[in-house]
């Protein structure tokens, strides 16, 4: 629906400098978000992983796990976040970080690691990532327009939380597949964070490198191959610029080793089969099952809402708001931002004044929703008045770009009264394919049913 604004990193290697050079200063970017903030996100996402994923919570390898971020939390770039380290009992190799704390590590790390140097590469990699805020950074590179405000005035009074109003916004740090996509300068300046807070804890940093590398090869030389490259995109020369690195940090022995890495690895072995199938990124986790006619149901928090089969629901299950799009309408830039080009959005709106009127808050939406989006027409809609299953609804018909074709986008937004308050919904579609999507739009606007 909207547009993003997109903003590099440059990261300078200390092999620009040549071999004097000194270390490079390696900064969190450009955030809208307090640092409190990541930590509460962090926790409301860690919560939905934890349904979605087979969370290994306490035992032997989650205090080995544990044992090693410590020891990287303890250094001062790790910018005393509140860590907390788990185990994910899946043998894909995968390891991710949300934002201000929590870490998960798959058993599939340990089981392909070579030694503990290597796992603890990859701790260092992820605990980089949230030191130096890597996902709220990305997220307000991609909304500069839309955040500050949302952030000002919405968080504190919507339900759902920071992750609810993400969502809202049809944010993808959960909505597409589970992750976002970090950028290859992000992939970097963790790998770079991370190898000095692994020098500083005493574990040689080329491990993190050869073991990314030696990932990269298993999976054939394409990106993807191990779902830890859909995350986290290989930047290349790992081995390269973390060697030059390390010539540049003060010498030290690398001798923390515990020793415990082929007992844990044979702990990882022998764990049972996962009782949760971890969905791989860019899949979408849990959709409700089928009903008799193929299509499926959304429980959302005061609503239910059916729509196709084939389509994917994407959001929090009796949540506030649910995202409905099939796969081809979900397109996910190269900065990990999604955006909508054909689907639904079912919303609360939360209005902020606490004196609720139908028509003066669709107003406001509609106002809200044209500037928040830079390419949408500024032409004064007409709202209209309708009725949809006996209801009194306001329909309001925006013109946008389309991230699809680059074509008119329409955007329509049925608001409908609920509780003294009102619920909204956006109907979005390419120009060119709004007639063969009509009939699925009819469909879920008539199956709507308030509670
Ligand atoms: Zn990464």
């Amino acid at each position: 629906m909207s547009k993003r604004i997109l903003l590099y990193t440059l990261i300078l290697t200390a092999q620009l400098f040549g071999q004097a050079a000194k270390l490079k200063e390696i900064k969190p970017g450009m955030n809208f978000f307090k640092k409190d903030q990541d930590v509460q996100m962090g926790r409301e996402y860690s919560q939905q992983i934890e349904q979605q994923f087979d969370v290994i919570q306490s035992g032997p390898l989650v205090d080995y796990i544990n044992s090693l971020g410590q020891k990287i939390a303890a250094q001062p770039q790790a910018g005393g976040f509140p860590y907390v380290f788990k185990v994910v009992n899946d043998p894909g190799i995968n390891a991710f970080a949300l934002p201000g704390g929590p870490v998960y590590i798959n058993s599939g790390i340990i089981l392909n690691a070579q030694n503990e140097g290597q796992v603890m590469g990859v701790v260092a990699h992820e605990i980089s990532h949230i030191a130096l805020r890597h996902s709220t950074n990305q997220v307000s590179k991609s909304y500069m327009i839309q955040l500050p405000a949302m952030i000002a005035g919405v968080y504190g009074q919507t339900k759902g939380g920071l992750t609810g109003m993400l969502s809202q916004m049809g944010v993808g740090l959960a909505a597409n597949g589970l992750l976002m996509k970090f950028s290859r300068g992000a992939e970097q300046q963790a790998d770079l964070l991370g190898a000095r807070m692994m020098a500083q804890a005493g574990y040689n940093p080329i491990e993190m490198a050869r073991f990314f590398e030696t990932l990269e090869a298993k999976s054939g030389g394409k990106s993807g191959g191990a779902d830890f490259f859909s995350s986290h995109p290989n930047p290349g020369n790992r081995v390269k610029y973390v060697s030059e690195e390390v010539t540049l940090l003060p010498q030290r022995q690398f001798n923390a080793d515990t020793g415990k890495f082929q007992k844990m690895q044979q702990l990882a072995k022998n764990l049972p089969t996962p009782k949760k199938k971890t969905p791989a990124a860019g899949e979408i986790p849990n959709q409700p099952p089928q009903n008799s006619d193929g299509s499926r149901t959304w429980q959302g928090a005061e609503f239910t809402i059916k729509y196709p089969g084939g389509w994917l629901g994407l959001g929090e299950a009796k949540g506030p708001t649910v995202t409905i799009a099939p796969k081809e309408g979900i397109k996910q830039e190269a900065n990990g931002a999604v955006q909508i080009g054909l689907g639904v959005i079912v919303a609360k709106y939360e209005d902020d004044d606490g004196k609720f009127d139908f028509k003066t808050d669709t107003q406001k939406l509609i106002a809200q929703v044209i500037q928040q989006n830079p390419t949408m027409s500024k032409t004064q809609p007409q709202i209209n008045q309708n009725q949809v299953n006996g209801r009194n609804v306001y329909v309001t018909r925006l013109v946008s770009k389309s991230p699809i074709d680059g074509g008119n986008e329409i955007d329509t937004v049925v608001t409908i009264e609920h509780r003294g308050g009102m619920l909204y919904m956006v109907f979005i579609a390419p120009e060119r394919q709004m007639q063969s999507v009509q009939g699925d739009f009819d469909n879920i606007l008539n199956s709507l049913s308030l509670q």
